[in-house]
């Protein structure tokens, strides 16, 4: 009997945990807000918030940030020296390499056009804005003139670092891009160097990034309480309207994967891999299937190997070399949906970025998508990183996070579904293009 009760406990996964946790939360702040005398100005709900709930919010917080620079410079590494690699072996790395970029670009520049046009966070009013950042913006501004003073050897062009120790320290307050162009060079130049002197360095890089991975899953088993004590201080000082812009990010987001997936890659399908893109969803299936329901593009690359190959059709060695390399660097559903999800907690905050800034965050998504773990959740970590950079107050992780699972579960279908498009399409350039003729199941 007792052997039933732990297993029945396992029971619940952890997203509708951390599901279950947002709905708590808000519903607690909601009442609060709603039953204390003068609601959101009341001291006492005040006091708990700045001494309870921001703490207890943050714990979850930083435990992800911590793991920001490790995982962040071991999954650039590790992606940048596989296609390095690849790209001294032949044309099919580099033919891979340019189909990331132009697909991710693709994919981040439908979000941004979106959340531009329907401005999901814009409809917060200034009171609850302030009520919601009044704290942390203080805080954020202190913080931003401390860095300032330290980055005294600014990067070149703020990308180029003199002391990359240095932009790591500062990784979550505009250190960020400089230390991944450092991670970039890194790879390459492991990518050059002879293998078997290489592979200490390579085998303790793969190692970190195994354990930084680790550090994430641990990080997202407080998050049920982390996610709890964050939407009840969000609710607690917004109203109604929040819910409305959470609902119309959360379908802009879905909007958004769905054109990329059922436009680009089709086009790029029929164009360049020349095949049907109907039949190749259809072949693809089991990939979708098992990508939307771990939510992760590593737990998937089995599958993937065995459809690219048996059910698509493609020749192993372009195959498998494009999918192992893309679980982690090629994630256009990933880089899409940070991009949306910057700027719509931007607009949330009330923080105006321009278009040079958003190229700046179209650059750091096409980036992020090489340097994200294919592992549930995995994009938090730089959404933080580059809210951090423009200021934007990283608590607002709290207001989207709990409703992740299932947009998680979009967007890990594309960055499957996207390597083994990018595999037909080198395939397809390789002349080993498969015409199927019409009407074939
Ligand atoms: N879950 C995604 C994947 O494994 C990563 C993320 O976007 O969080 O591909």
């Amino acid at each position: 009997m007792s052997e039933t009760a732990p297993a029945a406990k396992r029971k619940m996964p952890q997203h509708t945990k951390i599901f279950v946790g947002l709905l708590l939360g808000a519903m607690a702040g909601a009442i609060a807000q709603s039953v204390l005398p003068e609601g959101t100005a009341n001291q006492a709900l005040k006091d708990f918030n700045a001494n309870w709930a921001t703490p207890l919010g943050d714990i979850f917080l930083y435990l992800i940030f911590m793991v920001v620079v490790p995982l962040l410079f071991s999954a650039l590494v590790n992606g940048v020296a596989e296609i390095g690699e690849a790209a001294k072996v032949g044309r099919t790395g580099l033919r891979a390499l340019l189909l990331t970029i132009i697909l991710s670009g693709i994919a981040v520049g439908i979000g941004l056009g979106g959340v531009n046009l329907v401005k999901p966070g814009a409809g917060i009013s200034d009171a609850e804005r302030e009520r919601l950042t009044a704290g942390i913006n203080a805080e954020e501004a202190k913080k931003k003139a401390e860095v300032k003073a330290e980055a005294d050897e600014p990067p070149v062009w703020g990308i180029i670092p003199k002391n990359p120790l240095k932009e790591a320290n500062r990784a979550l307050t505009g250190g960020i891009l400089p230390f991944m162009f450092f991670a970039l060079v890194f790879g390459l130049a492991l990518a050059a160097v002879e293998p078997e002197r290489a592979a200490p360095v390579k085998n303790f890089i793969e190692g970190l990034f195994l354990v930084s991975q680790k550090m994430v899953e641990f990080a997202m088993k407080y998050a049920p309480i982390g996610v709890f004590f964050l939407v009840f201080r969000a609710a607690s000082s917004l109203g109604a309207n929040a819910v409305v812009a959470v609902g119309q990010y959360v379908i802009l987001v879905l909007a958004a994967l769905a054109l990329h997936m059922f436009v680009t890659y089709p086009i790029f399908l029929k164009f360049v891999a020349k095949r049907d893109p109907v039949q190749f969803f259809r072949q693809c299936k089991e990939v979708i299937l098992t990508a939307f329901s771990t939510s992760s593009s590593n737990a998937t690359l089995p599958v993937a190997l065995r459809v690219a190959e048996q059910e698509v059709g493609l020749p192993r060695k372009t195959s498998s070399f494009v999918l192992t390399v893309g679980a982690t660097a090629n994630q256009n559903g990933t880089a899409l949906f940070e991009g949306i999800t910057i700027l719509f907690l931007a607009q949330f905050a009330g923080v105006n970025l321009d278009f040079s800034q958003q190229l700046t965050i179209m650059g750091l998504a096409i980036l992020a998508g090489i340097g994200t773990a294919g592992v549930p959740g995995g994009a938090w970590p730089m959404i933080g990183v580059i809210l951090a950079k423009f200021g934007i107050p990283v608590e607002l992780i709290g207001v989207v996070i709990g409703i992740d699972r299932i947009l998680d579960m979009s967007r890990t279908v594309l960055n499957v579904v996207g390597d083994i498009t990018i595999a037909a399409c080198v395939s397809g350039m390789e002349g080993g293009g498969v015409a199927i003729p019409e009407g074939v199941d």
